[in-house]
């Protein structure tokens, strides 16, 4: 294996060290606590995982954590009034609403009536609209936590090729921009480009968020690219041979050949979602307590 790995479990508890320390500065200085709400609507197991742990993560960096929960049977304006109830709320400085959401509820025009302040997923409207203006503002979790892996291996963005596989609004496309904004030359591939493997072929650095295991494979990727991997696939009992059974969008033991420096799953990209949040959080609470960031 030639490629260096990029450790994201490492990178991600050095970022949430320093969260801890500026918490408790934050609390020592201008006597403010950020404060970050997670409102899960339904019973989804998995959702109710990530919230459990953004709410553990919370109150290890000395953060207070409101786990707010509604029924699967909640309507569109109950959410609502929760969220803006969360708004008005001065001990929260960050509103999370954990998606998907169950049945007809509109994910994205809910995440839209979240204060853009207190928007520490970076998802509402305003703040897509900021950062596509290069203005600042809550940008998305888990592109910044891409940002920072990259500088963990000093990956050379200003003139390079970077292609993100994906074009969500979640990740994909903020993922482009923040790219975009350190000089990079940016392609965006989805599942209508015509040669991915052509194209992921130029890429210096290659971003992986697709849904699909195992997609990216070693003659997609040229040599010595830093390869991020955002994909999260569960592959069946049968599949995973008895191993964890979580696969990422690239094909790790084979692109690990030919790369320069390559995420894993799990361990890469996924620890750094959560630190980001936490940085977001007091990033927040510093802005609203005018003592900046
Ligand atoms: P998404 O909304 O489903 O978007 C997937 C994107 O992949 C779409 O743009 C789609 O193209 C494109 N695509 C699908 N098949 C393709 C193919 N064969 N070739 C090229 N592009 C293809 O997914 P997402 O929310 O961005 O998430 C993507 C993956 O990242 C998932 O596995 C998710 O679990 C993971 N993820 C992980 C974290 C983390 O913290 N680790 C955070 C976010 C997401 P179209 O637009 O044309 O449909």
């Amino acid at each position: 294996m030639a490629a260096k790995i990029i450790d994201g479990k490492a990178i991600a508890a050095r970022v949430r060290e320093r969260v801890a320390a500026d918490v408790a500065q934050l609390k020592a200085a201008a006597g403010v606590t950020p404060g970050l709400a997670t409102v899960l609507v339904g019973e989804d197991p998995a959702s109710a995982v990530y919230v459990g742990g953004k709410q553990r993560a919370c109150r290890e960096v000395g953060m207070t954590a409101l786990d707010r929960r509604l029924p699967t049977t909640a309507s569109h304006e109950q959410v609502a009034e929760l969220l803006g109830e969360l708004n008005q709320d001065v001990t929260v400085s960050g509103v999370l609403l954990q998606l998907p959401l169950p049945g007809d509820l509109d994910g994205a025009a809910l995440t839209g009536l979240i204060d853009p302040a207190k928007d520490v997923d970076g998802l509402t409207p305003v703040n897509a609209g900021l950062l596509s203006l290069g203005r600042p503002g809550l940008r998305p979790c888990t592109p910044l936590g891409v940002l920072e892996l990259l500088a963990s291996v000093e990956a050379k963005l200003e003139g390079a090729e970077a292609v993100v596989v994906g074009r969500s609004n979640l990740f994909g496309k903020p993922m482009a921009q923040l790219l975009l904004a350190e000089n990079a030359t940016v392609t965006v591939c989805h599942s209508r480009t015509r040669d991915l493997a052509e194209v992921c072929g130029r890429a210096d650095v290659l971003i992986a968020a697709v849904g699909r295991a195992r997609l990216i494979e070693r003659h997609f990727v040229k040599p010595e690219a830093v390869v991020i991997d955002v994909g999260m696939n569960r592959l069946t009992p049968r599949e995973a041979q008895n191993k964890s059974g979580l696969v990422g969008d690239v094909d790790f033991a084979a692109v690990a050949e030919v790369a320069g420096a390559i995420t894993p799953v799990p361990g890469g990209v996924g620890p750094m979602t959560i630190a980001c949040l936490l940085r977001n959080t007091l990033d927040a609470a510093r802005a609203r307590a005018g003592t900046g960031a």
